[in-house]
Formats: structure tokens, C-alpha cells, sequence
């Protein structure tokens, strides 16, 4: 990033992003079990691992986590990192139901809607609702406090966001799920776009020439992370792998975006955990 912005990511559609005064975080997912405790029983934070993660990261304290949608991948840690290091949960009023089921107070819950903007010092976040990746697993809404342990499936989407971080230094585009609407990012400009490319490899190629089309040549960043694409069973303490075979196909998308990336020029990096840009 230009200027003083850096962003670091944690996996997932997790990205912090700072000027070195305020801290945002969207999503911060880092506790990240294992897919067979995901399937056979019920989940929660794990207050250590996301301590470690904080800390390997240098998060000492956070201004604002904003939560892409309440599926457990992006909203289950969001209370416990705002307990660890502080911070407002903006997120749905699903997502809000995790803090208040974590027991954090109205003060630290800050409900979100699309176009609205939201400043946190020097950061404007510019909020826009859009659609789930197909194949939503959990679609409805979390319509009261969810206490934790919980099954995967009491965290309902409560509707899908992306975030547009602008500051004076520079702009981040963070794009968590891999589906558009058309139109919907006209005229938005991001120098960093943050590309959901979870379950891609999975949809027809018609979906992903136009998934490109009204997200990456709308926003036309100069450099495009992917994100989502790891498996989110595994720790953050061990290397990032793709999503397993059934999930999605991870060979088809990074076909995909070395064709792209080769044909169109555009400039497409993956980043490692805990790598700042
Ligand atoms: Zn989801």
C-alpha cells in the first residue's frame, strides 16, 4: 500500500488494516477449528489462539472489526478479539447477536447498512450489501443473542457485506464472498482489492468471467489479493492450504487467475499470513 496503510492478512477474509493510529479488522476469524469439530459438534472461540494470532500480527489494540456476514468463518471470534484488544463490532444485527451472545455491550455494537459510511479516524468505510457465494449453507438471520458453544448452523449469513476503506494515504477494497451484483461498484476506485475466491472453482466459467467483470474491472485495482481460499479448518499456526476437494476446486480458480493475470495484466498476489503490504 502507498503511504503509511498496511494491511496484513490472517487467512480467511480476515485483513487488518492500519495507519499505525487506528486499527481496523474485518472479520478476524482466527480461532479457524477443525472442520470435523465444525461437523460433529459445537464451536467456539478459542481465547488462546486468538491471543496468539494478535500478538504474532503486533495487534495491541483495535478501533473497529467490521463483519462480513454471520456465517461462524467471519463472525465467531469478532467479540473475543474486541474483549482481547477493544474495539466496535459493525456488523448486521445477526452479527450483533454474536456480541450480545458474548456479552458485549451496546456501546460496542454499531449496526451497518448498505451505502451508509462509517469513520473511524482517518478511515472512511463505505459499506455495501451483496450476495452470498452460491451454495449458502446457512442463509436466514440470527434473530437473538447466540451464547457460544454453538453448532455451525445457528450462525446464519444475516446478509453479505463488502467494505470500501478510503484514507488519505490510500484505498483497500474487501470483497469476502465470491458472487456479485451488477452494477453494484461502479465508479468505485481501490488501489488494493481484497478478492473473495472462495467455492470459484466451483461455479461454470460464464460465472466466473462475470464475477471478474462487475467486481475486478469495475473496482480496477492495482493489485488484487485473493481471499477465502484456505482451508479455515487449520490453524493459523501452520501453512495455508487450499480448500479441500469437496469444497471447492482450487486448481480451476488458479487457473483462472494466472489466465487473467497473463492475459489482462493485471497485477495478482497471494499473501501470507501475518504479511503486511
Ligand atoms: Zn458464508
Amino acid at each position: 500500500m502507498s503511504g503509511a496503510v498496511r494491511c496484513t492478512f490472517y487467512g480467511t477474509s480476515s485483513v487488518h488494516v492500519s495507519d499505525g493510529t487506528v486499527g481496523i479488522f474485518t472479520d478476524a476469524f482466527l480461532t479457524r477449528p477443525s472442520l470435523l469439530r465444525v461437523g460433529l459438534g459445537r464451536i467456539a472461540p478459542d481465547p488462546g489462539r486468538v491471543r496468539r494470532a494478535l500478538a504474532k500480527g503486533g495487534v495491541t489494540s483495535l478501533d473497529a472489526v467490521f463483519v462480513a456476514h454471520a456465517h461462524y468463518d467471519h463472525v465467531m471470534d469478532a467479540p473475543e478479539v474486541i474483549k482481547q484488544v477493544g474495539g466496535t463490532l459493525y456488523g448486521s444485527e445477526s452479527a450483533l447477536n454474536v456480541g450480545r451472545g458474548a456479552g458485549l455491550p451496546e456501546a460496542c455494537l454499531q449496526p451497518i447498512a448498505h451505502g451508509r459510511e462509517y469513520t473511524v479516524g482517518d478511515f472512511t468505510v463505505r459499506v455495501f450489501e451483496g450476495r452470498h457465494s452460491p451454495g449458502n449453507r446457512y442463509p436466514g438471520s440470527i434473530r437473538e443473542p447466540l451464547a457460544t458453544p454453538a453448532r455451525a448452523s445457528r450462525y446464519r449469513d444475516g446478509g453479505c457485506f463488502s467494505f470500501h476503506l478510503v484514507h488519505p494515504s490510500g484505498s483497500v477494497f474487501i470483497h469476502p464472498s465470491a458472487n456479485f451484483v451488477p452494477g453494484a461498484f461502479a465508479g468505485v476506485r481501490a488501489e488494493v482489492l481484497y478478492l473473495g475466491i472462495g467455492a470459484l472453482g466451483r461455479q461454470p466459467a460464464a460465472f466466473r468471467d462475470d464475477y471478474w467483470h462487475h467486481v475486478v474491472e469495475a473496482i480496477r485495482p492495482r493489485l488484487i489479493v485473493p481471499v477465502h481460499w484456505d482451508n479455515f479448518g487449520r490453524s493459523l499456526g501452520r501453512r495455508l492450504r487450499p480448500l479441500p476437494a469437496w469444497f471447492d476446486d482450487f486448481a480451476a480458480t488458479r487457473a483462472f487467475l494466472e489466465r487473467r493475470g497473463r492475459e489482462d495484466d493485471w497485477a495478482i498476489r497471494f499473501q501470507a499470513p501475518f504479511e503486511g503490504i
